[in-house]
């Protein structure tokens, strides 16, 4: 394979021990950063008046669900769930995955997250569109089985035919993780199940764990305990689960978390519009905890934009602790890169700017009104900008968006793909 080099100059890099200067990418990995490199590049990105910084992790989604953006809100989650989102999953097919999956691509790019953890159903076709448009993801089929043992094995047939389909593909940016759905739709022999097989592919879980009130009172009915105490005690916790939301948590559970390394995704977003409560974060963050961030599916946030994603998480930490001082603006930005990469098992190759690191990296505009005047740039990230400032956007050392205009796959097409798909799911109900 013949050596593509890409320079980008006089950038103000975040997320690194560099502030100023230059960085040189070699194929897919980063191989120089200082004050001025004199090398001549395939391609060289002048960074004037511009940040760089890693490329956005989002460890929480449903890309698929775009297609359901708008369809509900303003609504109970039990209502909203079995009145409109659950009938309108059963229409589901591979090619309406596989466009919303597509749209949410797109966004994800413009919007500067190049890493994203996705749970779903036909997550082949979900592959397809991260293939097609070049971005980094984790995927994992949502599995459900109700304490139905036939529904069980058909899942993890499922989970290990996307496994062998799809893992390492599309130059490595593909892999596959187990979805047990949550302690309340899976059963105790699904839950062990995937324990069991997650250690021998190596691979990553990815649940939702003690997300409303309801799920706490389910569980404690159906096993005696809290979730994250049930889940310990069946022995499925460890450093490779990735629990999204761990709203409602006892003092207990906190330390069941920090002792056996869970990971989690905060997803600020969901959590207010469906009134689900708010996660103690930034007293684990305190513990020691690696919490990211996520937005979930489009139906509940309703974007997937994680530097509006990152604001929300500061100001929800503030108010509901009462004190300004809560989640500061550079422990949310660790949120949005570094602990990203952690929690997804990465952190040797992405979540910051360093020699050797994955080439996943977003450029921001800041010669703009909202980000004037210029002074302390992590506190206009968390607090001034969004997703619509992000100018350029490299994963895998490969250029998706430059100057605004997404390169890897036409934007138009897209958004036509998912319109059309969007219409005929919408009609079959
Ligand atoms: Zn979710």
């Amino acid at each position: 394979m013949e050596t593509q080099t890409i320079l980008i100059k006089n950038a103000k890099i975040l997320g690194g021990n560099h502030n100023k200067g230059s960085v040189l990418i070699e194929n897919d990995k980063i191989v120089e950063i200082s004050h001025e490199i004199d090398v001549n590049a395939d391609k060289v990105i002048n960074a004037e008046n511009k940040i760089l910084m890693p490329g956005l992790v989002n460890t929480h989604t449903h890309l698929s669900m775009t297609l359901l953006r708008g369809l509900a809100d303003d609504l109970p989650l039990d209502v909203w769930l079995n009145e409109h989102i659950w009938p309108m999953e059963s229409h589901l097919n591979g090619e309406y995955c596989y466009a919303g999956a597509l749209l949410a691509c797109i966004e994800m790019i413009k919007s500067g997250t190049t890493t994203f953890n996705d749970m779903y159903f036909f997550m082949d076709d979900v592959a397809r569109a991260v293939e097609e448009t070049g971005l980094r993801g984790v995927l994992s089929h949502g599995m459900i089985d109700l304490g139905d043992g036939e529904k069980r094995k058909a899942e993890f047939e499922e989970t290990e035919r996307v496994i062998k389909k799809c893992h390492g593909a599309a130059d490595g940016r593909i892999s596959v993780a187990f979805g047990p759905h949550s302690p309340y739709t899976c059963s105790k022999e699904l839950l062990e199940g995937v324990r069991e097989k997650s250690d021998k592919y190596g691979a990553l879980i990815h649940i939702h764990v003690s997300e409303t009130e309801n799920e706490i009172q389910q569980v404690k009915e159906a096993h005696g305990k809290r979730p994250f105490e049930y889940l310990n005690d069946i022995g499925f916790l460890g450093e490779n689960v990735l629990a999204a939301h761990a709203v409602h948590l006892s003092p207990e559970e906190v330390e069941i978390i920090k002792n056996k390394g869970v990971k989690l995704s905060h997803n600020p977003a969901s959590n207010m519009k469906l009134a689900s409560g708010v996660s103690p974060v930034d007293e684990m963050i305190k513990k020691g905890v690696c919490v990211s961030l996520g937005t979930d599916g489009a139906a509940s946030n309703n974007n997937l934009d994680i530097l509006e994603e990152m604001k929300l998480a500061a100001l929800l930490q503030k108010v509901n602790n009462m004190d300004p001082e809560a989640l500061s603006a550079e422990t949310v930005f660790q949120m949005a890169t570094a602990n990203g990469a952690d929690a997804l098992g990465m952190k040797n190759d992405l979540g910051t700017i360093e020699v050797g690191k994955k080439a996943d990296l977003i450029l921001l505009d800041m010669k703009t009104s909202h980000l004037t005047p210029f002074r302390h740039p992590k506190s206009h990230i968390v607090y001034s900008a969004n997703g619509c400032d992000v100018n350029t956007t490299i994963c895998n050392g490969q250029i998706l968006m430059e100057n605004k205009k997404v390169i890897s796959f036409p934007e138009i097409q897209a958004i036509e793909i998912a319109e059309n798909a969007a219409v005929e799911m919408l009609s079959k109900d």
